[in-house]
């Protein structure tokens, strides 16, 4: 545990789900984890106790919020949980954050299992339906040209750049043909409880999380994490996008929340110290500004330039291209504020320098 990390709360300590189980965490709440085969190597999903209107009177059942990716190996967890953890009852709804291929992987066969609908903002479903179409964000020949105007230049990290375009259809073969609009302070009626829709930018193009003040309860999806800083990337497909300070507007928005408002984040373990984790973000993303600031008073600087300021540890293909995107966020930042400008160079390189 870093020192961050201690001036939070566990309330459940080092316990975990049980591996094809899990573990209750709130009134007609329960944890799942999964597993992934990336560098971050779990998602947390949640089953939450439902009952709908239905024919004959109210259906009981579970809504589900997140998938995981499309993966025969999470196919296969979620069978030990519909075997063990339904109680006899169906899915009646999934419930999708945002559309990162972790979170809606398998939103398609889900909902296709259990003829259930998809409920997720209107801006991430439809990004979602044209990435498993399309190459965009991830890699393929945008991204790569994306790449090289910030700097990253080597021949063979580029042609792996291109090569990557499958990226997305890979993890999400299908979105379901339709979908049940989320938006920002809609309330939703699950399991009798009321749970308010709370929207958030610069992670994704319009995360929802869900608050529950009845039992003091926020599913922050990726929005808020206990650990690790949430990826806030520009792609090529927005250039000019500014998503770190839509980021850190958003994370604002959960400031009104109860002090002790148990947060349930994708990765890592549920938390209490919701406004100390929301300040301890400010404070991280105001220390890399200021060390970005620095190295351009410099000299002009790339993004691909900022990588070893803001980055200390070596970083693979894959590291690099994330950790590229966020360079460039924190560079616009300091553009959008005027504090940097920007300038193409004859090499066809973006470089940022003081006003
Ligand atoms: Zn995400």
């Amino acid at each position: 545990m870093n020192a961050q990390e201690s001036q939070l709360h566990y309330p459940f300590g080092d316990d975990l789900p049980p591996s094809g189980g899990a573990l209750e965490v709130a009134p007609g709440v329960k944890w799942l984890r999964m597993r992934l085969p990336f560098a971050l190597d779990h998602i947390n999903l949640w089953l939450l106790r439902d009952e709908l209107p239905g024919p004959q009177g109210p259906l009981q059942g579970w809504t589900v919020v997140d998938c995981c990716i499309s993966k025969d190996e999470s196919k296969a967890q979620w069978e030990q949980i519909f075997a063990g953890e339904l109680e006899g009852l169906p899915i009646l709804r999934v419930i999708v954050t945002h559309m990162h291929p972790d979170h809606i992987g398998l939103a398609h066969w889900l909902c296709e299992r259990w003829n259930a609908p998809l409920w997720i903002s209107s801006t991430d479903y439809h990004t979602a339906r044209l990435s498993t179409q399309n190459s965009t964000g991830f890699g393929g020949e945008s991204a790569a040209a994306f790449f090289a105007s910030h700097g990253l230049t080597d021949p063979e990290s580029l042609e792996k750049i291109r090569a990557r375009a499958n990226y997305y259809p890979g993890l999400v073969p299908a979105v379901p043909g339709r979908f049940h609009r989320l938006m920002d302070g809609q309330a939703i009626a699950i399991g009798g409880r009321s749970w308010t829709c709370i929207s958030g930018y610069g992670h994704a193009p319009e995360h929802m999380a869900l608050h529950c003040a009845e039992i003091h309860t926020l599913i922050s999806g990726d929005m808020i994490l206990p650990r690790i800083s949430t990826n806030v990337s520009v792609y090529d497909t927005e250039p000019e996008s500014n998503p770190l300070t839509l980021f850190l507007q958003s994370i604002d928005k959960f400031m009104p929340l109860h002090k002790d408002t148990l947060t349930l984040p994708s990765h890592g373990k549920p938390f209490q110290g919701l406004h100390t984790r929301i300040a301890q973000l400010h404070d991280h993303h105001r220390d890399r500004l200021a060390e970005v600031m620095e190295a351009c008073s410099a000299s002009p600087c790339s993004g691909a330039d900022i990588l070893p300021v803001m980055f200390k540890r070596p970083l693979d293909l894959h590291q690099t291209t994330f950790a590229l995107g966020e360079a460039v966020a924190h560079l616009h930042t300091l553009w959008f504020e005027g504090k940097l400008q920007r300038q193409l160079g004859a090499d066809g390189i973006y470089r940022f320098h003081t006003a």
